[in-house]
C-alpha cells in the first residue's frame, strides 16, 4: 500500500445550470506516492495539477474513482494534509505566532505544547525575530516560510504545495526551493507541489509527474535518482531539461479537446 493512492479518479465539473452535463477535467488517474517521496506535478496550465492537489486535501471529492491516504478514503480535509496556497494564506489582522497557533487551536493541540511548537517551527524556517510581527511588513517569501513554519507546527505528515513559490523573485525562489529540500530531507515528511518551472522540479524532486492538455491525464514520469546532479548548468540537469520540456503538450490555446459525461 502506498501512503497515497489516486485510482482511476476522474474529476468532473457541472457546466450547465440544470446539472446535467459535467466537464471532465481530470481523466482516469491513477498515482501512487510512496513515503518520504517528493513528487512535482508539471503540465499545461488548466489541465487539473491543482485538482488533483484538491482532491488529495480533501477540498474535492472524486467524480469516479477514489483517494486514499494510508490506506483510507479521503473525505474531508485532514492537519496530516497541510496545504500551502499560492497566494499568502494568513491573516492580515494576526502576527505570525498567532497565524500558526490558531492552525494548532483547530488542531486541538494542547495550550501549553503551542509555544514550544511555533517557536521550534520558526527556527527550523529561519523566521524567530517575526514571530510578533504582522504578515504585512513581511516579503512574500517570508509569508510562505511562516506557511511552510505552520505545517512544521502542525506536524503534516504530508505537505501539499500549490505552485507556492511561483510569484516569488527568481532568487527567492531558488533559496525557498532549497530550504524546502532540506526540511523534507531531515523530516522524512511526503511531498506533492505543483509547479509550472521544469527547472524547479528537476531541482527538488525525486519524481515527476507530467499532466497532458485538459482533460488531464498523466503522460510522462521521471525517477530522478538521489545522487542526480542538480546543478542546472550540469551536463545531467540540462539533458532532462531538454527532454521535459520536448515532451510538454503543445500550447493548450492550440487544442480544443474537451470533454464530456453526463453525472447522476
Ligand atoms: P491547473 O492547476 O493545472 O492550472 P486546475 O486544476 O486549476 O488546473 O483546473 C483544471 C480545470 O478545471 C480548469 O479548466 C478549471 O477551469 C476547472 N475548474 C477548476 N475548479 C473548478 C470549479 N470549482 N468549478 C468548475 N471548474 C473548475
Ligand atoms: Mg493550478
Amino acid at each position: 500500500m502506498s501512503q497515497i493512492e489516486l485510482k482511476n479518479v476522474t474529476k468532473a465539473y457541472y457546466a450547465d445550470r440544470k446539472k446535467s452535463l459535467a466537464r471532465v477535467v481530470l481523466d482516469n488517474i491513477c498515482l501512487e506516492i510512496e513515503e518520504g517521496e517528493f513528487v512535482t506535478l508539471i503540465g499545461p496550465s488548466g489541465c487539473g495539477k491543482t485538482t488533483v492537489l484538491n482532491l488529495i486535501a480533501g477540498f474535492e471529492a472524486p467524480t469516479l474513482g477514489t483517494v486514499e491516504v494510508n490506506g483510507k478514503e479521503v473525505k474531508s480535509p485532514s492537519p496530516e494534509r497541510g496545504v500551502i496556497f499560492q497566494e499568502y494564506s494568513l491573516l492580515p489582522w494576526m502576527d505570525v505566532k498567532s497565524n500558526i497557533e490558531l492552525a494548532l487551536e483547530c488542531q486541538n493541540v494542547p495550550v501549553h505544547e503551542r509555544a514550544g511548537k511555533i517557536s521550534k517551527a520558526l527556527g527550523i524556517v529561519r523566521m524567530s525575530e517575526f514571530a510578533d510581527s504582522r504578515p504585512n511588513i513581511l516579503s512574500g517569501g517570508m509569508k510562505q516560510r511562516v506557511a511552510i513554519a505552520r505545517l512544521i507546527a502542525m506536524d503534516s505528515e504530508i505537505f501539499l504545495m500549490d505552485e507556492p513559490f511561483s510569484a516569488l523573485d527568481e532568487q527567492t525562489r531558488k533559496k525557498l526551493d532549497e530550504d524546502i529540500v532540506e526540511i523534507w530531507k531531515n523530516s522524512g515528511k511526503t511531498a506533492v507541489m505543483v509547479t509550472h518551472s521544469i527547472e524547479e522540479a528537476l531541482t527538488v524532486s525525486t519524481r515527476i509527474i507530467m499532466f497532458s492538455d485538459s482533460p488531464g491525464r498523466i503522460i510522462g514520469e521521471w525517477r530522478l535518482p538521489e545522487e542526480m546532479n542538480r546543478d542546472p548548468y550540469s551536463e545531467e540537469f540540462v539533458k532532462l531539461k531538454i527532454e521535459i520540456m520536448e515532451w510538454l503538450p503543445a500550447c493548450p490555446c492550440t487544442r480544443k479537446e474537451r470533454r464530456w459525461i453526463a453525472i447522476e
